[in-house]
C-alpha cells in the first residue's frame, strides 16, 4: 500500500538516518498510520519531514521531533505516561504502542473530541483522554513514569515536575513564543536533573502555568 511504503521511508530516511535507535520507537513509528491523524486533503503529506496544520491554529509535530521526544522518555511497557497537548492524537498513539497507559490532556474541545473518536476507531484502548488545562497535570492519576509536553512553555511548571515518580522522565519545550529548547528532566532520590536536547519550535502552552490566554 502507498501509505505503508511512505511510512517505512519516513522511518528510514528521517528517523533512523538522524540517529534514533530505540527499537520500540522505530517499531511504533512504522506501525501508527500517521495519515489518519490529518485531514484528507493533507494525507499525501503526512509522512513528509515537517509539521502540518490540524485546525484551530494547531499542528501535528514533525515526525522526527515525535521520535526524538519519545526516545528521550526511555519508555518501557509498564510505564504510565502523561501527555499535555493531545492535538491530533498522533504522539499519544505512538506512546500507547510502547507504554502501559497514556493519559492525554487537550484544552481545545474540537481537537479533544476528534482525537477521542479516532482512538476509539483505531482501537487505542490504553489512551485516557481529558478536556482541560493540562498545565496543572492530572493529580489524581499521578505520579507518572514519564511526562511529555507537546507545546512550548515559558518555564517548566513546578506542578508538573511534582507529578513525576522517582525515576521518572519528562520532556518539555521551554522558551519564548518563537523558539524553545527541548529540555529533558529526570527525577531521582537526590532531586531533579536537567539537560538541554537542542532547539525546537512549538505552538504555545496556554494555561494557568503556561502562557496567558490570548
Ligand atoms: N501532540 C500533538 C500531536 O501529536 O498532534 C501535537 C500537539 S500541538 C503541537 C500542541 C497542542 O497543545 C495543541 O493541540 C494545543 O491546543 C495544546 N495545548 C496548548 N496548551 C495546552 C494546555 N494548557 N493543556 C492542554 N493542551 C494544550
Amino acid at each position: 500500500m502507498k501509505f505503508d511504503r511512505l511510512r517505512n521511508d519516513m522511518v528510514e530516511k528521517q528517523i533512523e538516518a538522524r540517529g534514533i535507535t530505540d527499537p520500540n520507537v522505530l517499531a511504533a513509528m512504522r506501525k501508527v498510520p500517521r495519515h489518519l491523524f490529518v485531514s484528507e486533503a493533507l494525507m499525501d503529506q503526512a509522512y513528509s519531514d515537517f509539521p502540518l496544520p490540524i485546525g484551530e491554529q494547531q499542528t501535528i509535530s514533525q515526525p522526527y521531533i515525535v521520535a526524538e521526544m519519545t526516545q528521550a522518555l526511555q519508555l518501557t511497557k509498564d510505564d504510565r505516561v502523561l501527555e499535555i497537548g493531545t492535538g491530533s492524537g498522533y504522539q499519544a498513539a505512538i506512546l500507547a504502542q510502547i507504554a502501559f497507559r497514556v493519559y492525554t490532556i487537550e484544552r481545545i474541545h474540537s481537537l479533544y473530541v476528534k482525537a477521542r473518536k479516532l482512538f476509539d476507531q483505531l482501537g487505542y484502548h490504553n489512551i485516557v483522554t481529558r478536556y482541560s488545562d493540562g498545565t496543572s497535570g492530572w493529580r489524581d492519576e499521578s505520579p507518572f513514569d514519564a511526562i511529555i509536553v507537546t507545546a512550548g512553555a515559558p518555564e517548566i511548571p513546578a506542578v508538573l515536575v511534582n507529578q513525576l515518580a522517582v525515576g521518572g522522565r519528562m520532556v518539555i519545550p521551554v522558551g519564548n513564543q518563537y523558539s524553545q529548547d527541548l529540555v529533558r528532566l529526570v527525577r531521582d532520590e537526590r532531586g531533579i536533573h536537567q539537560v538541554n536536547l537542542g532547539g525546537c519550535r512549538f505552538v504555545k502552552l496556554i494555561g494557568e502555568h503556561g502562557w496567558r490566554e490570548p
